[in-house]
C-alpha cells in the first residue's frame, strides 16, 4: 500500500507544477497537458495545451489540424503521442454527451478510455488531471519506483495503470505524481537507482530496493 503521507513529505517540491497546472482554466487544458507530459516539461505542455485549446475553437478542416498539429515542439511532433493527441481531439470534437460535461462528472479511467479510445494509462492521466478522480497514474517511471519498495507486486497478475488515491484531493496527487516522475529521473533510474542520495531510502524495505529486472 502506497504510504501516502510520508511520500508527500519526502519527495521533492514540486509545487510550481501542480500550481501551472491547477492554474489552467479549462479540462480540455488540464487533459491535453495530460496527454503530452511524458514527453513535455510542465510549463512546455502547458503552453502547448493552451495553443491547442485555443486553436481548437476555430471551424478547423483535416489539412488545418494536420498544419496546426505539425507546427507544435518538434519533441512531440516526433513521438507517438502526437497519434494520441489527435485521437483525443477528434474523440472531443463528438463526443455526446460532452466531454467536458464526461469529464466533470468522476468518470473512471476504464470508461474514458472505452468511449475515447485512448489507452487506460493515458485515460488515467486524463482523468487526474481533470480532477474527475483521486488516482496515481503508473506511468512507467512512477511504476518503478513503486515496485522498488513494494508497494506494486512483480510481476503484476494483471496490467495495473493507475493505484486509486480515495480520500486525497487533486492537488496532493498531483503532488503526488509530479514528485514521483522527479525523484525517478533523479536517483531511480531504470538501470541503477541511486539509492544512498535519495530522500525515498527511509521507505525502502529493510533488504533494500525490490529489483524486478525492471528496466522499465
Ligand atoms: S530510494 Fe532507491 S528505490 Fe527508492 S526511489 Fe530512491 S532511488 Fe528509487
Amino acid at each position: 500500500m502506497l504510504p501516502t503521507h510520508e511520500l508527500f513529505e519526502k519527495l521533492p517540491d514540486v509545487e510550481q507544477d501542480v500550481r501551472q497546472v491547477e492554474e489552467l482554466p479549462s479540462p480540455i487544458e488540464r487533459a491535453l497537458v495530460a496527454l503530452v507530459i511524458p514527453v513535455l516539461d510542465t510549463p512546455t505542455a502547458c503552453a502547448v495545451a493552451k495553443r491547442t485549446a485555443k486553436a481548437m475553437r476555430r471551424p478547423m478542416n483535416r489539412a488545418k489540424l494536420d498544419a496546426f498539429l505539425g507546427d507544435l515542439p518538434r519533441r512531440l511532433t516526433r513521438s507517438p503521442v502526437l497519434a494520441t493527441v489527435r485521437r483525443f481531439l477528434g474523440w472531443w470534437a463528438d463526443s455526446e454527451p460532452p466531454a467536458e460535461e464526461l469529464l466533470a462528472s468522476r468518470i473512471s479511467p476504464e470508461e474514458l478510455a472505452a468511449r475515447s479510445g485512448l489507452k487506460a494509462p493515458v485515460c488515467a492521466r486524463v482523468v487526474l488531471f481533470t480532477g474527475s478522480g483521486p488516482l496515481l497514474p503508473l506511468d512507467p517511471p512512477i511504476a518503478r519506483v513503486c515496485i522498488r519498495h513494494g508497494w506494486l507486486d512483480w510481476p503484476m497478475s494483471e496490467p495495473q495503470p493507475w493505484i486509486p488515491l480515495e480520500g486525497l484531493d487533486r492537488k496532493v496527487c498531483l503532488h503526488l505524481y509530479f514528485g514521483m516522475r522527479s525523484i525517478s529521473r533523479s536517483h531511480c533510474k531504470a538501470r541503477s537507482p541511486l539509492c544512498d542520495t535519495c530522500t525515498l531510502r527511509p521507505l525502502l524495505p529493510e533488504t533494500g530496493p525490490c529489483e524486478p529486472e525492471v528496466a522499465m
